[in-house]
């Protein structure tokens, strides 16, 4: 049972608090602010990244519906799939996962611990997967016959339940900034389906960080997150009453990052990703942290954040997906 009677129940999965590292030789090549990381990616081996601080309360509800099997869906190469099939083997329920595209011939990165970890797995065609709603809806029904009680997970656990994590996090972050002595000016961070950066920024309002929430959209544009998060907050408001006017908070979000498309990255990006492998021994992937990291230096470099002394970047993990990009980034080894 939670101990704040405000807080949904939340199932501990991952080890935190995180740690808030400086990039100090990064930042001094850089002679810009001080940058530093929040390393989300450490929330955990397997299931790393950020889904599990929203998993933890998403599952939370699920328990509490006596659910044994977890549904959620995704691209192929799902950071959040491959939690949600970490965590339900940790907690004894089945994992189905509704995956968007084709299997590849080879498995690899997350989609192999996926198979590892025994999660059932369906691969939609975009028609299918368009009507998500309708494959979930049978999906329930196929194991209620069989007397198993499935709960669907949204995408990225960004609904109304999932936002707790970032929430929360915004708690640890607050106590990271005292020891750390700093007020930075953004917490910057990658969002995908949006649910990272509404969750900060109601965090940000709750636990009073003086801090701006700005992210890189990986894919669609601002327009889409905006009314995304617009839509979760209402949810949010409805389901747990706390009493916030979030029609107030700005939604900061960045565009022009995305490069070719949602899940493909182009030459800058991997030059962006070895680099800062290069200079501070910490992995960026191809599809959020690499692509959000590399928009952050570029508007850096235009001068966006002119006066700040600190700069956190939210590292949201993603490492498995830097797996399926080898011979991307190194075509010259394919000879
Ligand atoms: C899902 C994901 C994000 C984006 O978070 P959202 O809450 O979906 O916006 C960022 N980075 C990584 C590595 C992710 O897997």
């Amino acid at each position: 049972m939670p101990t704040n009677p405000l807080l949904p129940p939340r199932t501990r999965l991952a080890h935190l608090p995180t740690p808030l590292v400086p990039m100090d030789r990064l930042s001094k090549t850089l002679g810009g602010p001080r940058l530093w990381l929040k390393r989300d990616d450490l929330t955990d081996t397997t299931a790393s990244g950020n889904k599990l601080r929203k998993l933890e309360f998403s599952v939370a509800r699920a328990q509490a519906e006596q659910a044994t099997v977890l549904i959620t869906c995704g691209g192929v190469q799902s950071n959040h799939c491959r939690a949600t099939a970490v965590v339900a083997s940790q907690l004894g329920l089945k994992c189905h996962l509704l995956l968007r595209g084709r299997r590849p011939p080879v498995l690899n990165g997350n989609l192999l611990l996926d198979e590892i970890l025994g999660a059932e797995v369906s691969y939609l065609s975009a028609a299918a997967f368009a009507d998500l709603d309708q494959q979930v809806a049978d999906l329930k029904t196929h194991y209620a016959a069989r007397g198993e009680h499935a709960f669907f997970i949204p995408m990225g656990a960004s609904d109304e339940t999932g936002l707790w994590g970032y929430i929360e996090a915004c708690a640890e972050l607050q106590a990271d900034f005292r020891q750390a002595g700093i007020k930075p000016a953004a917490i910057v961070s990658a969002t995908g389906s949006g649910g990272t950066l509404a969750g900060l920024m109601l965090g940000k309002q709750r636990y009073g960080l003086e801090t701006d929430i700005v992210a890189f959209n990986v894919c669609d544009d601002a327009d889409t997150f905006t009314k995304k998060i617009r839509s979760d907050f209402s949810r949010w408001e409805q389901r747990y009453q706390q009493g916030v006017d979030t029609r107030q908070l700005p939604i900061n979000i960045i565009e022009g990052y995305v490069g070719p498309g949602y899940a493909r990255a182009n030459a800058e990006i991997f030059a962006t990703i070895a680099m800062v492998a290069r200079t501070e021994g910490v992995i960026f992937d191809p599809v959020y942290t690499g692509k959000a990291f590399h928009g952050l230096l570029a508007e850096l470099a235009k001068g966006r954040f002119e006066g700040a002394d600190d700069i956190v970047f939210l590292h949201t993990g993603g490492l498995f997906g830097v797996f399926p990009f080898g011979a991307e980034m190194f075509p010259e080894d394919d000879a």
